[in-house]
């Protein structure tokens, strides 16, 4: 076999669990899918549960796709369990595991996820091609870029006034409070993502180049990146049992999606409000209040995933009930009245996204949550938190005009309890204005099933991020040595 014919060898290494394992999974199954050889770093047994059933699906389809679990230190046992899917958390004790594996069994490049910082310095040690994963699209990337360079948020006075995003292709406000708290009053923002991209051979985003065509032009041209926009990753899963595993295959209970998806069934098109605030955010009892209110009063069909309590350290730990968190009573009478469906735990996304029932996504604006959204051409309520997301929300609103805000204004961290509160009036009145049959409304729902078409066809062969794929595997091929 000539060497042109030998697939390219890949490792991917994503991050523990959450936003960033997601999508990163889904993207070594279409390496894989396109002929490279794919291998998996796993950071620890616990976390290759979690997408260890799709990779065995796509093993019986004779893909060539494995899992290798990094091992960690004897010595250091609780390793396991203390690497969570939190932002901060460091990865580094694999160190000596990675270098081990990889020099032993050479791969062609390895994509890494962002927040292994310390995994790009023992990859180039060893030469080999790196490519960096950081799970934002363009245009908050650029946002992020333009801030950094210009500073404009240096020139404004109260952290509640607005300044504009010097340099780029669309006009684009924000204050202050929209910044991370870190660095409001910093001149630039600091560009940790930035330093593990130096050096690297470029950059995968799940992201498809129709639906931020200018970001990815001023990406590679304006600020001289290499990217590869090869997404929506998610429009990967096709089967039902792909879908239903995704992101916490071990976890996942059946019986609950089953009943999730038979009540949809019962609804009409486009009559559910879908209100989810991905993987990691914790919302105060006080915030769940509001919503509980604010949808009930908005007088439409609901299904809430609440996910995770803020909990304070003064509760010392304990787990209160749900009954605390909501008014009493207040799950079961919207069940009961046909209303609403509340989740506690983990919710089948995709394929609520993907139901004709579901008419909008109330959504914190998380990266993978905005292309869903979009990929099912399902309009937006926007109610960004932390991260990136409140630049995720002015593409929503300001630059694809698929979405409102619902009037979230305080960026804060995942692990801070937030001081703002949306009050009831202001999410019952999002919901109304996007579910109430208005003109506005109609044409955002328009928009949001042109961009879905878009991205379909992005990810069918020939499509753009299609092309992607194979771009990347060709320019691997042709740099390797053997
Ligand atoms: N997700 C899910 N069910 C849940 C919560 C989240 O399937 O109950 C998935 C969601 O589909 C998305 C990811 O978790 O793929 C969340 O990623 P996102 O970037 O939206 O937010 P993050 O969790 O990183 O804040």
């Amino acid at each position: 076999m000539d060497s042109s014919e030998t697939p390219v060898v890949m490792y991917f290494f994503p991050f523990v669990g959450g936003g960033h394992q997601i999508p990163m999974i889904d993207m070594a199954r279409v390496f894989s899918s396109h002929g490279a050889k794919v291998t998996i770093l796993s950071t620890t047994p616990a976390n290759a549960l979690r997408f260890r059933n799709s990779i065995r699906r796509d093993q019986t389809l004779n893909r060539s796709i494995t899992i290798h679990v990094l091992k960690l230190p004897d010595d250091d046992a609780s390793a396991d369990s203390s690497m969570t899917s939190a932002p901060l958390t460091d990865t580094s004790v694999l160190q000596e595991s990675l270098r081990q594996f990889i020099a032993q069994n050479l791969p062609n490049c390895i994509v890494i996820d962002v927040f292994h910082r310390w995994a790009a310095e023992v990859i180039d040690e060893l030469f080999i091609k790196r490519v960096v994963f950081n799970g934002n699209g363009l245009f908050s990337r650029c946002v992020s870029e333009c801030i950094g360079r210009f500073a404009p948020h240096q020139n404004v006075g109260a952290d509640c006034e607005p300044f504009l995003v010097p340099n780029l292709p669309d006009r684009i406000e924000l204050t202050k409070s929209q910044l991370p708290s870190f660095a409001r009053n910093r001149p630039g923002l600091p560009d940790k993502v930035g330093k593990v991209e130096e050096k690297s051979f470029g950059v995968v985003v799940n992201s498809f180049y129709e639906l931020e065509s200018k970001y990815v032009e001023y990406f590679t041209t304006e600020l001289g990146k290499k990217a590869w926009p090869i997404g929506p990753v998610s429009l990967y899963n096709r089967s039902n049992a792909d879908k239903t595993d995704r992101g916490q295959a071990a976890l996942v209970d059946e019986q609950s999606v089953l009943h999730c998806l038979n009540w949809l069934d019962s609804k009409e098109p486009d009559s559910v409000v879908y209100i989810s605030f991905g993987s990691l955010a914790r919302l105060s009892a006080a915030q769940l209040v509001e919503i509980a209110h604010g949808i009930e009063s908005s007088g439409h069909n609901f299904i809430w995933v609440m996910g995770k309590i803020f909990r304070a350290v003064e509760d010392g730990g304990c787990v209160r009930d749900k009954e605390d968190w909501i008014p009493a009573g207040f799950a079961e009478r919207m069940w009961e009245m046909k209303r609403g469906v509340v989740i506690g735990g983990w919710a089948p996304q995709m394929l609520i996204l993907e139901h004709c029932a579901v008419g909008v996504f109330v959504s914190h604006c998380g990266w993978n949550s905005t292309l869903e959204s979009v990929s099912a051409g399902v309009p937006m309520v926007t109610w960004p938190l932390s991260a990136e997301q409140f630049y995720n929300e002015k593409l929503i609103t300001d630059v694809l005009g698929i979405g409102v805000q619902v009037g979230s204004r305080e960026w804060e961290s995942w692990n801070v309890e937030r001081k703002e509160l949306v009050r009831r009036e202001k999410v019952d009145a999002a919901v109304r204005r996007m579910m109430g049959g208005s003109d506005e409304a109609a044409e955002m729902k328009k928009r949001a099933k042109v961009l879905s078409e878009k991205a379909k066809r992005a990810v069918e062969e020939g499509g753009s991020s299609y092309v992607g794929v194979d771009a990347l595997i060709l320019e691997i091929r042709l740099s390797r040595k053997n």
